[in-house]
């Protein structure tokens, strides 16, 4: 099995109102020294394995440099790629030009992920971020004329103040821009975020419901494939890299506070940037047992719609799903669906999938 890498810029340039990531602002110094202690991890890190997706997220890896983003697309040459690799560079909106278009082109980047997560003004206010839909309308012309066909964009809904009708319209001028990929997410106010500390309150969970169902009411229209619970593909164009985490595949994760599947070791890399420059990057680890290998193929498989084979999980696991968990009272009370041999949630349940995986594990 092929593995997947993750790479992790913690830099941007404003932080965003109900970011919880790991980030940091950009500074030239930092930006260089984190580089060259990057490239430390992955030449310690890497198997020299064949992979078969590199996604470059953050952050914003997009508020690099030019020179650093060459920096760093040269590091990635060094993972044996295979022939149909998918490669991800996360962007955001207003950093795209031409001459970064054109580099990422040069070392291979085919796929792109733009956090636009709304254009409503109302919602961009609140979420921190600023752009038209003009901008966005040029940039991805852009991109679409130099080559890349695989465009992801970012959207957000639950915004505090947003309505239904608010969301529709939204995800309408979304689907002008005809990304072959959205993924959707409903705002969550973490702690330590300025929305938190804003005292900005969620909103109901029957809108959130409601918003959820007409996003997958109008993107199945538009024959998007819901092929995951918060995203949502054109034929074909489901992300490699994501499936690789949902299909509980192995993974490397490079940078600060990434995480890793690599031989049965999960980890996360330590958050704090002075013991990652200092080469002390190690963080969380976990050596997974049977039981938790068998426990994450089940929490992860079924985000997925398609779900989880049963004859694939019986010849991994050496046990048969219905031996190790209670999916006979799930099925008849509908909270699970059986389909030739997939095992899933039904679409109408989706919404509490977290309540069923916790009856399941
Ligand atoms: S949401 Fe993304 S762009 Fe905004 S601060 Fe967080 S990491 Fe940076």
């Amino acid at each position: 099995m092929k593995r997947a890498v993750y790479i992790h810029i913690p830099f941007c340039k404003s932080i965003c109102s109900y970011c919880d990531f790991c980030k940091m602002f950009y500074e030239p110094k930092w930006a260089h020294d984190y580089l060259i202690a990057l490239k430390e991890e992955i030449q310690d890190r890497y198997l020299e394995d064949e992979v078969k997706s590199i996604y470059i997220g953050g952050g914003t890896p997009s508020c690099l440099s030019i020179k650093e983003i060459e920096y760093l697309l040269k590091l990635t040459k060094i993972f044996k790629r295979s022939e149909s690799i998918e490669f991800t560079f996360e962007c955001n909106l207003n950093d795209i030009n031409k001459e970064l278009l054109l580099l990422l082109k040069q070392y291979g980047v085919n796929r792109l992920s733009i956090g636009i997560e709304s254009f409503k003004e109302s919602n961009l206010r609140i979420l921190g971020r600023k752009h038209t839909l003009k901008e966005a309308e040029e940039k991805v012309k852009e991109a679409r004329e130099l080559g890349f066909s695989n465009i992801n964009l970012d959207l957000i809904y639950a915004v505090p103040g947003e309505t239904t009708k608010d969301l529709v319209e939204d995800l309408k001028l979304f689907l002008k821009l005809n990304p072959e990929h959205i993924s959707t997410y409903s705002l969550m106010i973490e702690p330590h975020t300025i929305l938190n500390n804003r005292q900005i309150h969620p909103i109901k969970e029957e809108l959130d419901l409601e918003m959820y169902q007409k996003i997958m009411k109008i993107l199945e229209k538009k024959k998007y494939i819901h092929y995951e619970v918060s995203n949502f593909a054109k034929e074909k164009k489901e992300s490699i890299h994501n499936l690789t985490y949902w299909n509980n595949e192995e993974y490397y994760g490079f940078g600060l506070s990434a995480s890793g599947y690599l031989e049965n070791i999960r980890y996360t890399n330590t958050k704090n940037i002075f013991s990652y420059l200092n080469g002390k990057r190690s963080g969380e680890e976990e050596i997974l047992s049977s039981s938790g290998k068998r426990d994450n193929e089940i929490l992860l498989g079924l985000r997925k719609r398609k779900g989880i084979s049963m004859k694939e999980f019986e010849k991994k696991y050496n046990v048969k799903i219905e031996e190790v968990y209670p999916i006979k009272p799930l099925l008849k009370n509908g909270d699970l669906k059986l389909k030739k041999d997939y095992l899933f949630i039904p679409k109408e349940k989706i919404y509490v999938m977290n309540e069923i995986l916790l009856k399941m594990i």
